[in-house]
């Protein structure tokens, strides 16, 4: 696969986003795993790793973004035990739900996707920014992504710069006293430890600004 230079996303490119998420959850099991078992039960890296694994089988179905997308959402939620499976297969639901029938999107349009995913998750997860959870990379990322477009930058330069914001806000989880999840069942204990979801998170931005060569 070669590096995206278009100024657009294709049903592809999106298909390759979601593949190559899997591989790095993959690669980072162990260590996702490792961080939950800090503040958490020791099963993220696991369950990200099943859940983004059943995601992959199911990429070559799709015939429009919408399509691929809620599929892959879809998949999340019924294959993930843990709470992070419905929230990230929300995320990407109501990406889908936003996108409509397309075989490609422009930049903002990903942006307006993408946001209305995270506004789902703070619907879903009763969740806002400061509870230590996957929302404190998310948010900083969608915002970050939207204010580069605002200045006139291309996909390549707002992926870099939300990919830059979302690794921020993962680590701002670190001080945090979690107060969703269980993490909160720690109260105080839990801070002073990075947020698993947050960190997996982040990696969404990351496996697109390698999709994108940024
Ligand atoms: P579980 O907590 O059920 O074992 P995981 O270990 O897979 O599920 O996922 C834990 C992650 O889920 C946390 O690190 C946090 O980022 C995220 N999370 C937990 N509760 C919420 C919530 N209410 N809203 C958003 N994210 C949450
Ligand atoms: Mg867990």
């Amino acid at each position: 696969m070669g590096s995206v230079t278009a100024n657009e996303l294709t049903l592809d490119d999106l298909a390759e986003w979601l593949r190559r998420y899997a591989q790095i959850v993959d690669e980072n099991k162990a260590y996702l795993t490792e961080l939950d078992s800090a503040i958490g039960d020791a099963d993220h890296g696991a369950n990200m790793a099943r859940g983004t694994a059943a995601v992959v089988t199911t990429l070559d179905q799709a015939q429009s973004i919408d399509a691929l997308l809620k599929k892959a959402g879809m998949t999340l939620v019924s294959t993930v035990g843990g709470t992070s499976g419905p929230l990230y297969g929300t995320l990407l639901m109501k990406m889908g739900m936003a996108t409509g029938q397309r075989i490609a999107l422009h930049p903002d349009e990903f942006g307006k996707a993408f946001r209305a995913g995270v506004e789902g998750v703070i619907a879903r997860g009763k969740t806002e920014l400061g509870d230590k959870t996957m929302i404190d990379a998310l948010v900083p990322s969608i915002d970050a992504f939207d204010a580069a477009l605002a200045d006139g930058a291309g996909l390549h330069d707002a992926v870099d710069s939300a990919q830059q914001s979302a690794a921020a806000g993962r680590d701002a989880t670190i001080p945090m006293v979690a107060r969703k999840g269980r993490a909160s069942y720690l109260g105080e204990r839990s801070a002073g430890h990075l947020d698993p979801g947050a960190t997996s998170a982040t990696y969404l931005w990351d496996a697109l600004a390698d999709l994108l060569g940024v």
